[in-house]
């Protein structure tokens, strides 16, 4: 069969179970995958002999897909600025919005000459491996308290050839005596009580360690940040964290108590408060 014909009922299967532009896009990802040819290419029906293995694969990554698996953790690779990262769900996938801030961060310090950088929560990697890329002159070194998220992160610095220094850890009890000049951090942030608002594939296959905080602690995490950056940050250094959108005002006031100045918050693409930054 041809690969055209197998994308074409690939995407009816997909029908039953999503809209037309998502199943269009779900059997381009799922056949891209598989026969490693791109998307023109498979509208052309470029010739392609499907092993039994193969077709078995797709099989399998289908049904994954109807059970409402993120497509990212079937595909099992993400582009995040420019590198490619392999994703699992031992951690989150790179949202958007954070591509978006590291992004503009990088944009507005182009010119800095940072000489060490912190990635507190690091997960895939995706901040880290962006941030050594663009700053090569830099030392980052990223920490997690997940085990199996540095393994997959440490992969992923290899494979994008970023020189990452990688530690397991959990920040929560963690002293450090060394000095940074720039702060990174995504934590968990949303409240367990917001879980009944969240999409069910995001709470079926997404880390939770990686999501949530107790309601009564929703700034448990800045709270740490906030020390380290008041005894750890070098004067005119930088912190950045993602935040909830609802807790704006709560992390600005935070950062203010622990003496860190400038601090303000930033939006995101849908104008909702999704960053706070501040300098020492
Ligand atoms: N923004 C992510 C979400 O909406 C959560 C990221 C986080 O908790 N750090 O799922």
């Amino acid at each position: 069969m041809s690969v055209k014909k197998i994308f074409l009922e690939t995407k009816e299967k997909l029908l039953a179970h999503f809209s037309a532009s998502e199943a269009d896009f779900l059997a381009s990802i799922l056949l891209e995958k598989v026969t490693q040819l791109n998307k023109t290419q498979i509208l052309l029906n470029t010739a392609f002999t499907f092993t039994q293995e193969q077709q078995e694969l797709l099989e399998n990554d289908l049904q994954r897909i109807i059970a409402q698996e993120p497509w990212q953790y079937v595909v099992g690779e993400v582009d995040f600025l420019g590198s490619k990262l392999k994703v699992n769900p031992t951690v989150l996938i790179p949202r958007p919005e954070t591509e978006e801030w590291v992004q503009n961060l990088i944009q507005k310090h182009k010119k800095y000459d940072f000489k060490q950088i912190l990635d507190i929560g690091t997960g895939s990697g995706c901040i880290a491996i962006a941030l050594a890329k663009a700053f090569p002159q830099a030392k980052v070194t990223a920490i997690d308290v997940s085990d199996t998220a540095i393994s997959l992160a440490t992969q992923n610095s290899l494979k994008n050839k970023a020189n990452i220094h990688f530690q397991t850890l959990n920040v929560l009890s963690w002293q450090t005596m060394q000095e940074w000049d720039l702060i990174v951090s995504n934590p968990p942030y949303i409240c367990e009580n917001e879980q009944t608002q969240m999409q069910k594939n995001i709470l079926a296959y997404e880390p939770h360690q990686a999501l949530f905080v107790p309601n009564e602690k929703p700034l448990l995490f800045y709270e740490k940040i906030a020390q380290i950056a008041q005894n750890n940050l070098v004067k005119g250094g930088f912190l950045y964290v993602e935040i909830n959108e609802a807790f704006g005002i709560e992390v600005k006031n935070l950062f203010e108590g622990y003496d860190l100045q400038k601090v303000q918050i930033l939006k995101d693409f849908a104008d909702k408060n999704r960053v706070v930054v501040a300098q020492k």
